[in-house]
């Protein structure tokens, strides 16, 4: 995953963003009115990382301010877990929702790992148990259980092959089962049934029922009335969106995927069907590409702000740190490591 690599002084970052916000509009934000606390918040931030042996981990829906002013590598959920594996720090601040966290704690248990986030949550892994799976598992005994990493450590142990949203087609693809039960997300579960139909593989998929609150509000009526309005946009969604939005979108894929997509594309114009951070960071790092339409943001990934990496990196409170039962966590982990015995395959 890219190291954050903006080269700026918090000043100078601060006057960026500010014209970026100005000129082109960033979504959620209060650079203007908090800019003199922010570029004090990021001094401090970064003296404490290099003074407690600390790296910033920033998922791509965080804030810009904590992207470019504090984070050490930027991406997406696993991604950034093996940034924080390679890692030689002592402690790893996961800028993003708690089930990111414990992939993180999963891969390193020997490093402390923090959620800063007040809402830490996300609709899709809080829409599963542990005991869901097991009652699912008695079920149906003849299926493989795939779950998106986008779920709770004991989840995850219940379950046999974790897949992403980049690797997702791949994995199930390499899987030697015809009897696939995809968890949790299902707009995620039929796209998949559909990418496997386009590619000639035959297997049966049943899937769970949960949705992110953020990708599903997403409506085709929306997509064809921007297709209307902006004809020349490229029209690019993540595969947690409706089927039928991923059905007319000229590119699906998980969020670095999209990020790729846009940075090697010729084309100038783009309708951005996921969560906001993209089109921030877009905007910011692409100054020759314009976001159309609108975009959605979630409410667990923007409540990370600097103020609650200061309190992570001085006094954490009780709630801010990442724990995972070992038996939990060994049993997790077997379900990650399946997932890259198959995406390399
Ligand atoms: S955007 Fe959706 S999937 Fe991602 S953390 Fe928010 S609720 Fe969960």
């Amino acid at each position: 995953m890219p190291k954050v690599n903006i080269n700026l002084s918090p000043q100078q970052l601060m006057e960026k963003l500010i014209s970026i916000q100005k000129e082109r509009g960033i979504c959620f934000h209060s650079l203007i009115k908090d800019s003199d606390k922010i570029i004090k918040q990021i001094t401090e931030i970064n003296r404490l990382k290099a003074e407690k042996n600390a790296i910033i981990l920033a998922h791509t829906y965080v804030i810009p301010e904590i992207i470019y002013g504090v984070g050490d590598f930027v991406g997406d959920s696993y991604a950034l877990s093996k940034n924080a594996k390679e890692s030689n720090a002592k402690i790893i601040v996961f800028a993003a929702v708690r089930f990111m966290g414990e992939t993180a704690k999963i891969i390193c248990p020997d490093k402390e790992v923090f959620v800063p986030g007040k809402e830490d949550g996300c609709t899709l892994a809080d829409c599963i148990t542990a005991n869901d799976v097991k009652r699912l598992r008695r079920k149906f005994p003849d299926y493989t259980f795939v779950c998106y990493i986008n779920t709770t450590a004991e989840v995850k142990a219940e379950c046999d092959v974790c897949v992403t949203s980049a690797n997702v087609n791949k994995v199930v693809a390499a899987i030697p089962s015809d009897k696939i039960y995809f968890l949790p997300d299902k707009m995620m579960g039929q796209n998949l049934i559909t990418q496997m139909k386009k590619e000639g593989i035959n297997k049966g998929i049943k899937y769970y029922n949960g949705t992110c609150y953020v990708h599903e509000e997403y409506t085709i009526g929306q997509l064809l009335e921007a297709k209307k309005k902006f004809p020349k946009a490229k029209v690019i969604s993540h595969p947690e969106c409706l089927p039928e939005v991923c059905a007319k979108s000229d590119f699906i894929g998980s969020t670095s995927q999209l990020y790729k997509y846009i940075q090697g594309s010729p084309d100038k114009e783009f309708l951005l069907l996921t969560e906001c951070g993209l089109a921030s960071r877009i905007k910011i790092e692409f100054p020759d590409k314009r976001i159309v339409g609108t975009c959605t943001f979630c409410k667990y990934m923007k409540s990370n702000a600097l103020e609650d990496i200061l309190r992570v990196l001085t006094k954490p409170l009780a709630r801010d740190y990442v724990r995972v039962n070992e038996k939990i966590r060994a049993r997790a982990l077997k379900c990650i490591d399946a997932m890259f015995k198959y995406a390399e395959a």
